[in-house]
């Protein structure tokens, strides 16, 4: 079966693989299996990053993502993320556990001196230490939140980022569990965003993976917004080239070339991950139908 292509309907938004697929820690639903030894991709350089950078201007892209792994195991990202933003807005997603005064005060001048939006976006799975770290880990929870509020205290307003590992009866309750708990440490009007599971890498293995059923045919785009796909509008920089987004860089077909303009040809749908992006939209922007600001 030919699966339906999508075509590249402006670069917007770039994101970098930035720290690669190495991670502090080792969460149970990690849709690329990151891990502090997984080095099927390595950090990128300030100088690799400035060269897409430079290539991005020239193609218009909008808005820039940071991302691995865990960013700030990168020693360079304080200086990728001053580049960036003299060129425009940039969002950071972190689990926040590396996140020492320092960095919190360096972030807050480097957004300072910006006329560009930095955000951060703190991935947390629970509301409460056990339901957190029976997914991302041991201890996890009190250095994720030991670094939510250290960017709450100098000036940020994280988006909490919450892949949904609940029934859907039990929506409110871990809503008003995540509000409350972040009012607790000082953020008084906490956003959150909540996130499908994507059902590959370790998340696979975790869950029983996807039904046989579940790809994107073409009947399913017929009148479907396309753009609510990110490889509608996106790209991803990582240190072995540019691939097709942030969900598939385990597959060796989405990677599309080494640079930008390589990478904006047609991608076809055939993954079983894109069920989930159809189903559930813009599932890696800061804003989408599941994001809850209060
Ligand atoms: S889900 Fe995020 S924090 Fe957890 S292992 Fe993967 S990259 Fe690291
Ligand atoms: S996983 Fe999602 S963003 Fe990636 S190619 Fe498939 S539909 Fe597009």
């Amino acid at each position: 079966m030919k699966h339906p292509e999508i075509y590249l309907d402006a670069l917007d938004n770039l994101w970098f693989q930035v720290s690669g697929t190495l991670c502090n820690i080792v969460c149970e639903h990690c849709f690329i299996s990151c891990s502090p030894v997984n080095h099927s991709f390595e950090f990128m350089s300030i100088a690799q990053v400035s060269a897409y950078l430079e290539e991005s201007v020239k193609l218009g892209v909008k808005e820039y993502y940071f991302t691995g792994g865990e960013p700030f195991m990168n020693k360079e990202i304080l200086d990728i993320l001053e580049r960036t933003l003299s060129i425009g807005p940039a969002t950071v997603l972190t689990n926040s556990m590396l996140i020492r005064p320092h960095h919190a005060k360096r972030l807050k001048e480097i957004s300072d001196s910006s006329i560009y939006s930095l955000e951060m976006r703190v991935s947390i799975d629970g509301y409460t230490e056990e339901m957190n770290d029976v997914i991302r880990g041991k201890g996890v929870f009190k250095k994720a939140m030991t670094g939510v509020k250290l960017l709450v205290d100098n000036g940020f307003l994280p988006i909490i980022t919450i892949t949904k590992t609940w029934q859907d009866k039990d929506d409110d309750k871990v809503l008003t569990g995540f509000m409350d708990t972040l009012k607790s440490y000082g953020y008084a009007r906490p956003r959150l965003k909540i996130l499908p599971s994507l059902k590959i890498g370790k998340e696979a293995v975790r869950t029983k993976g996807y039904d046989e059923y579940e790809f994107v045919t073409h009947e399913m785009l017929e009148d479907y917004e396309i753009r609510n796909l990110i490889c509608a509008n996106s790209r991803i920089a990582t240190s072995k080239g540019v691939y097709v987004c942030p969900i598939l860089i385990d597959s060796p077909d989405a990677k599309l070339g080494e640079s930008l303009e390589e990478s904006m040809t047609p991608y076809e749908l055939k993954h079983q991950a894109c069920y989930t992006c159809y189903l559930f939209g813009a599932i890696c922007s800061n804003f989408s139908s599941t994001s809850h600001d209060a």
